[in-house]
């Protein structure tokens, strides 16, 4: 995940003004540890900054995830939550049942996916991909009868 000062430079060299409100806002970013609802970042952000307005916020949303500071991840089970983002070519994957979500740098769909699309005669592509499975403490937790067996 970006820190304070990468969410800066990302900012910076798209030339973007960086106007007192945005700071604040990169600051309230860096506090997340993990994903959170845009409610949640509505929350934090009026907490710590009670000036900024909710058009603001939200054109500062729609900024960030232009930029890759905020990535926007589908739920299959629910409601699109955010991360800050991360440098580079990367995957999530999600926990369908605590909803953590972890970086997956290596990209493993790059080769078969270019074969894939160079026979349809495409260039210049991207992809997104996201994956979900159980994280590992709620497999343990599910052998404990807390969610059933796992389908
Ligand atoms: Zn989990
Ligand atoms: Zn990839």
């Amino acid at each position: 995940m970006y820190t304070y000062q990468e969410m800066l430079s990302v900012l910076n060299s798209g030339g973007y003004r960086l106007t007192d409100q945005r700071l604040s806002l990169l600051r309230v970013l860096e506090t997340f540890g993990g994903s959170f609802s845009a409610l949640d970042f509505e929350k934090k952000a009026s907490e710590m900054e009670p000036s900024i307005g909710r058009a603001t916020l939200f054109r500062a949303i729609d900024l960030f995830l232009e930029r890759g500071i905020l990535e926007k991840i589908h739920r299959q089970s629910g409601d699109d939550v955010y991360i800050v983002g991360s440098k580079g070519h990367h995957h999530h994957i999600i926990c369908r049942v605590c909803g953590e979500i972890r970086d997956i740098d290596a990209c493993p769909f790059e080769r078969e996916l270019e074969e894939v699309i160079r026979k349809e005669g495409f260039s210049s592509t991207i992809h997104r991909i996201e994956i979900e499975g159980i994280c590992e403490s709620c497999q343990i937790r599910g052998t404990e009868g807390n969610y059933g067996p796992i389908a």
